[in-house]
């Protein structure tokens, strides 16, 4: 329904550019109409170095691949930030039901996950409808058990299930350890009703014990559940993760930029992230976001230079603890920036457009809505927030923002899984994000005007 609605309006918009014959003549905006950039990044990221886990060596092979692409896109000052950051890699990971029935699951072990050791962990199954109810378990309930907590996210246009159900892969295992447990299982923080788990970090709060902990997909999940219903005695589970911690390694950003014309106006960084998890090949999540930004950033190159120099920020080890993000808030909170933006959210059609602006700058949100329009993208009535790679920055300078918000109808059927593969990004979705982004860097890079937040009432 969507996709009918965008080709339609994308039509449209062809149509009336059709007389442009010279991409040369032609605006920032009106060349992005015919991007195929975007997917070839994507392609090309995915093909030629796969799956690119933060603190890894495949996440150094992914900088090294960005930077070669930036300098061949011709983009300047072209560079590799690095950081130090503790690493978690996956072991082995098994988990049966082995009593009173029997059957292999689908499991994944979240990032900081525990280990079981070599020899697998046998335990009874504790069974939590929803998160809250595991808040609200007593200790002696929940004492070297196997606790499952069978949170069902829904899904939404927006995203917004995820950080309401995402809380039980969030925090729900330092509470369970709290708790004594001897491990905890997780229904997968999707939407689909496939046997990939989805995998994402976990953190335990210093001084408390990691405890092994997965996440077992849909199908299996509604299965344990009938098994937990069914049984006559307690269900039991066998369990082997043997994830390692490799203590600190590298990771780093990749910077690059359209340089302005007037060094006196703050940057606008836009951002996207070049790791992925390990199950698939990160191309939702979120290669399609650094070809987006870049497509859209290169159509601003080869002309009258925008007024504002845009920075690409592809940030390192976001999947696993945002340390790109905060390392590059670290390293440039000194300089001021005017806004910031990010793409990580897939590839599908962005529908609403989120402003965190100065009421000087209203003008400007009009503007840029009214263009947005064109594009069937509706204008949002709560402030925009950024990206998990900006927030830092954000909170720093009190920057900005515009958000370009996607359909997430179907992210989190893939988010994390091994299905997050280049076969799921659609093209035509993928290039009316890369139209919708070069409209609104062309508006805000040749906006001069002062775009600060200003003191806080
Ligand atoms: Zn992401
Ligand atoms: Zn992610």
């Amino acid at each position: 329904m969507n996709n009918r609605y965008f080709a339609l309006s994308l039509a449209t918009l062809c149509l009336s550019t059709s007389a442009i014959a010279a991409s040369d003549d032609a605006s920032p905006s009106q060349n992005a109409m015919r991007d195929t950039l975007a997917y070839e990044i994507t392609e090309g990221l995915t093909t030629e170095v796969g799956q690119r886990q933060g603190g890894t060596e495949a996440e150094q092979r992914g900088r090294d691949w960005a930077v070669a692409k930036l300098n061949a896109l011709g983009f300047a000052n072209v560079r590799e930030e690095k950081f130090d950051m503790p690493t978690w890699v996956r072991g082995e990971e098994k988990a049966w039901v082995i009593s009173p029935f029997q059957n292999v699951m689908a499991a994944a072990a979240l990032g900081n996950s525990g280990s079981t050791g070599a020899k697998p962990f046998e335990g009874e199954v504790i069974y939590f409808r929803t998160f809250d109810d595991l808040v609200a378990a007593p200790d002696a309930r929940v004492a070297g058990k196997i606790v499952f907590v069978d949170h069902q996210m829904k899904r939404a246009q927006d995203g917004s299930g995820y950080g309401q159900f995402g809380r039980a892969r969030f925090i729900g295992p330092n509470i369970a350890a709290k708790k004594g447990a001897a491990a905890i299982l997780i229904r997968s923080i999707g939407t689909d009703s496939h046997r990939g788990p989805h995998t994402g970090n976990t953190n335990f709060e210093a001084g408390v014990k990691p405890i092994p902990a997965a996440a077992i997909s849909n199908p299996d999940a509604d299965n344990l559940t009938r098994q937990v219903m069914r049984a006559k005695t307690p269900v039991k589970v066998r369990l082997l993760l043997t994830p390692q911690n490799l203590g600190q390694q590298k990771s780093g950003n990749v910077i690059a930029e359209v340089p302005g014309s007037d060094p006196s106006l703050p940057p606008i960084v836009i951002a996207c992230h070049l790791d992925s998890w390990d199950l698939g090949t990160g191309a939702i999540d979120d290669a399609s976001g650094c070809g987006i930004i870049t497509a859209a950033a290169s159509y601003l190159q080869n002309r009258p230079a925008p007024k504002r120099t845009v920075r690409l920020l592809w940030a390192g080890a976001e999947e696993v603890g945002i340390w790109g993000g905060k390392d590059y808030a670290e390293k440039h909170k000194g300089t001021p920036h005017a806004l910031a933006m990010e793409s990580d959210f897939g590839a599908d059609r962005v529908w609403r457009v989120d402003f965190k602006l100065p009421d000087s700058a209203k003008p400007l949100a009009d503007r840029i809505a009214s263009k947005l329009a064109s594009l069937g993208i509706t204008r949002g009535k709560d402030p925009a927030s950024g990206g998990a790679d900006v927030a830092a920055i954000i909170a720093a300078q009190d920057l900005a923002v515009i958000d370009l918000q996607q359909d997430g109808t179907r992210y989190f059927d893939l988010h994390h899984t091994p299905d997050d593969t280049l076969d799921k990004v659609d093209p035509e979705q993928m290039r009316q994000n890369v139209i919708a982004w070069t409209m609104v860097l062309e508006e805000v890079a040749n906006y001069a005007g002062d775009l600060s937040m200003g003191p806080k009432s």
